[in-house]
């Protein structure tokens, strides 16, 4: 049975639009992955391990939901390629990068393993992955933590759509 899943895409560095465009168009074309749905697109100001960087380049983020076949492992694994094709290099945590693709939720799955947790531990508290969620599906809900639309009420004024 396909499972539904929410994942987070975003980057900080090149043109963003495109590589996230680019990112989905790559989703897209996995075997075992469908699209159902895209959030628009929403801005903001980089979190480092410091706190909020005005000065760093600023995040562009948003979701998409699909459905999909695959093991929520082998979809990580898929994503990481998909990241490291776009450029991607991982030098530091929190650090800039072209592209970021997070699973949020897969399905009603509730995961704490060494490569990946389910949901996503700090999906919650994140204004650039809760907002664009809600806008994309105002009834959305997310294990643990309710309503999407709710917590993206309290976030929203940490980033803006553009
Ligand atoms: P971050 O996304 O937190 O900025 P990375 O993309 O470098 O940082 O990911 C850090 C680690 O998070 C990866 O090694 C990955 O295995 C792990 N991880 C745990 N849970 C998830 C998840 N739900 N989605 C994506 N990566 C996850
Ligand atoms: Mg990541």
């Amino acid at each position: 049975m396909p499972e539904q899943a929410v994942l987070a895409i975003g980057g900080n560095l090149g043109d963003r639009q495109k590589t996230i465009k680019s990112a989905i168009k790559h989703i897209k074309a996995l075997e075992g992955v469908e699209v159902i749905k895209k959030s628009p697109l929403f801005e903001s100001f980089a979190a480092t391990a410091e706190g909020i960087d005005e000065k760093a380049p600023r995040y562009l983020n948003g979701v998409i939901q699909i459905e999909t076949v695959l093991k929520p492992g082998v979809l990580l694994t898929k994503l990481r390629e998909i990241e490291t094709s776009h450029g991607r290099v991982r030098l530091e945590r929190w650090g800039s990068r072209t592209l970021d693709i997070d699973i949020i939720t897969y399905g009603n799955l509730i995961k704490d393993g060494k490569r990946l947790t389910l949901p996503h531990p700090r999906a919650y508290e994140r204004a650039f992955v809760v907002v664009p969620w809600a806008a994309m599906d105002p009834s959305a809900k997310l294990l643990g933590h309710g309503s999407v639309a709710a917590l993206a009420e309290d976030l929203k004024s940490q980033v803006w759509e553009v």
